[in-house]
């Protein structure tokens, strides 16, 4: 199978791996019983990787904290601002296309009493598609809004999100910003202080890290705002008391290496994806006509490896089931549990039939220009027999 789904998972960098592997199996000790050597060496090399992502992400070492992924920093994030019991702001306002793991935490606060607000993006055909209407933002912040949490780049359509504008204005109303970044760390320089963005959100397996582990740091505002988060997890009071539970040296260390790899990298990965994007999308030009684009042009405000497109006369689950030599998603996204047609395609002003007939692909650093041309084969003929 050629895999072109790498918004959904990236496979792990073998370097990341053979990192990890000590701490699986040799210095297995625990982090937090550090009465012992084999404790304090895992602590010491927890503390260090919790450095090397700070460093990276520009916020200080003691305002990460190590979550099982971007689902649960989301949670702890929105959840934690809301209903810390110092909060006395009731309103939350997030965007119509962020992940699920963001509105559907903003959804259970409205059902709590919170008022929600989803502001909209502009529509395909303008020349912002799928950034969020500032406008829309400006209206809804009052001295009310507790917290903004408006994604960085879109898991779909990978548009890159105005953060420094929307910090901005968030700030200027005394909110806080929190921004899932779980599609833009490792992919784009993400640094918290140049942007202002109080509260990030990532998944180490977007960034060729190992699955079930991601962050949420809470320490990024220019000015260090105060952030109280009331904790998700109790018991131990590890970390801070912010998420109890024995954290996983293999994990963090995963993580950071993972982070400071892809960090490192950026430039070349961008220009040999975006190089591969561009000729995957002329290619299925020629294949497939007319073949519209979703999201903003190729080369603007986009991830450099996304891809997402419209077929004229074929659903996507369609092509994919024809395709089974190629690994793309269907208009539903990231989690292929979810079989409603995509809400981000649909928030661009697009019917749900539309929805249906857009596809997603995630080109990554491991993609070669090879596959890349046995994949427009498979895509090709699968269309054409299909149509
Ligand atoms: N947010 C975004 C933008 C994503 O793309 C994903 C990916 O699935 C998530 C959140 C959830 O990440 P995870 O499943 O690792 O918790």
């Amino acid at each position: 199978v050629i895999y072109l789904d790498n918004h959904a998972t990236t496979p792990c960098d073998r370097r990341v791996a053979d990192e990890m592997m000590v701490w699986l199996v040799e210095r297995f000790g625990n982090p937090h019983s550090t009465s012992h050597e084999m404790g304090r060496q895992a602590a010491d090399a927890v503390a260090a990787s919790l450095s090397v992502i700070a460093e990276t992400l520009r916020v200080p070492d003691d305002t990460v904290v190590v979550t099982s992924g971007a689902t649960e920093s989301n949670n702890l994030a929105i959840d934690g601002i809301c209903r810390h019991p110092r909060q006395k702001r009731r309103h939350l306002i997030t965007s119509t296309i962020e992940h699920p793991a963001v509105l559907d935490v903003a959804r259970r606060l409205r059902k709590d009493g919170f008022r929600v607000t989803e502001i909209g993006v502009h529509p395909q055909g303008h020349a912002l598609a799928g950034q969020v209407d500032l406008v829309q933002l400006e209206t809804a912040l009052d001295d009310d809004t507790a917290l903004v949490s408006i994604h960085w780049a879109n898991n779909e359509i990978g548009t890159l999100q105005p953060i420094a504008a929307i910090a901005k204005l968030a700030h200027r109303f005394g909110a806080l910003l929190h921004s899932d970044a779980t599609q833009a760390v490792g992919r784009l320089p993400v640094d918290l202080h140049a942007t202002d963005v109080d509260l990030i959100s990532a998944s180490a397996h977007k960034f060729y890290g190992p699955k079930g582990v991601g962050l949420l740091t809470f320490g990024g505002g220019v000015q260090r705002r105060r952030v109280r988060l009331k904790p998700m997890l109790v018991g131990g009071g590890q970390q801070r008391n912010l998420r109890s539970g024995t954290m996983s040296p293999a994990n963090v260390v995963g993580m950071a290496t993972a982070l400071r790899l892809a960090t490192s990298e950026i430039e070349a990965t961008t220009e040999v994806t975006r190089k591969l994007r561009d000729q995957l999308f002329e290619s299925l030009c020629d294949a497939i006509d007319p073949l519209e684009l979703n999201g903003s042009e190729l080369n603007s405000d986009r991830l450099a490896g996304n891809l997402n497109i419209l077929l004229p006369d074929v659903e996507g689950e369609a092509w994919m089931a024809a395709c089974r030599d190629v690994a793309f998603s269907s208009g539903s996204a990231c989690s292929s549990v979810d079989a409603n047609a995509s809400h981000v395609i649909m928030g661009l002003g697009r019917s749900e039939s539309e929805a249906r007939r857009s596809v997603r692909f995630g080109i990554g650093k491991f993609n070669t220009a090879a596959e890349l041309e046995q994949a427009i084969g498979l895509l090709s003929e699968a269309y054409e027999r299909i149509r």
